[in-house]
């Protein structure tokens, strides 16, 4: 997945816990199996190193490595990029987080999941006026993910772990309740620019669109969100 802008540092110890804490499918059934036919490596696209590369907490990180033979330090040359694109992924990657590959979905070992694996392709929605009110997708992803196409299978007990998870990052990281603030404003402003409301999974437990100017909420029906790419019906 791409890369995360957030920064946060919560205590070694609590890793496992957020881990299991926020350990819930997305969806009743493997969204991998809708999206992955789209693929032209047949990888679900979150799950593929050449689509999307993981960020990890530097704590993340050293509980990983200690854990599990999943991951390795994203070396830059798993896809064969060049070296000038390689440089910029790492010049724009914060201090405290490190690109990451795993071995890849085959020989996933789900306990051992980076929090931005259990987040795709949500991230935390932040208003203008500092209130964490639920969960946005990344518009990065939007005509890749079939997820973001059909936000109804989102279960309701993803959303409340997605939620809680964050509460208790926010509890102890200003830094990153800031850092989701701003990659809240950019969203808003890519939204603004396309003349767009920006789908919104609220912590109530509803579907919203809201208006990146005025920031104005209209509950919808799930069936009435947007669809794209070759997950449009009709
Ligand atoms: S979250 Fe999206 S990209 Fe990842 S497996 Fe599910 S449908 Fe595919
Ligand atoms: S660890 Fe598992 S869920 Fe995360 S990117 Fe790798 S295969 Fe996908």
């Amino acid at each position: 997945m791409h890369k995360l802008t957030l920064s946060v540092r919560p205590p070694l110890a609590d890793i496992r816990s957020l881990y299991d804490g926020f350990d819930a499918p997305i969806s009743a059934f493997d969204c991998g199996q809708k999206c992955a036919p789209y693929n032209p490596s047949g990888k679900p696209f979150c799950c593929d190193i050449c689509q999307a590369v993981p960020a990890v907490y530097q704590e993340e990180w050293n509980y990983l490595q200690k854990n599990t033979d999943l991951w390795h330090k994203w070396r830059g040359d798993e896809c064969g990029e060049k070296q000038d694109e390689q440089s910029g992924m790492m010049a724009e990657t914060p201090d405290n987080m490190l690109l990451l590959a795993c071995l890849g979905p085959a020989k996933c070992q789900r306990p051992f999941r980076a929090l931005s694996c259990r987040q795709f392709p949500f991230f935390p929605y932040v208003t203008s006026d500092y209130r964490f009110i639920g969960m946005a997708y990344d518009w990065e992803f939007e005509k890749v993910c079939w997820v973001v196409s059909n936000l109804g299978v989102v279960t309701e007990t993803y959303r409340q772990q997605f939620v809680q998870t964050h509460d208790r990052l926010f509890a102890f990281s200003q830094e990153a309740f800031d850092s989701y603030h701003l990659h809240s404003e950019r969203m808003r402003a890519h939204y603004a620019n396309l003349r767009c409301r920006i789908a919104l999974l609220h912590r109530n437990g509803g579907y919203y669109l809201l208006s990146p100017g005025s920031e104005r909420l209209a509950r919808v029906d799930v069936e009435r969100l947007p669809q794209f790419g070759p997950y449009k019906l009709g």
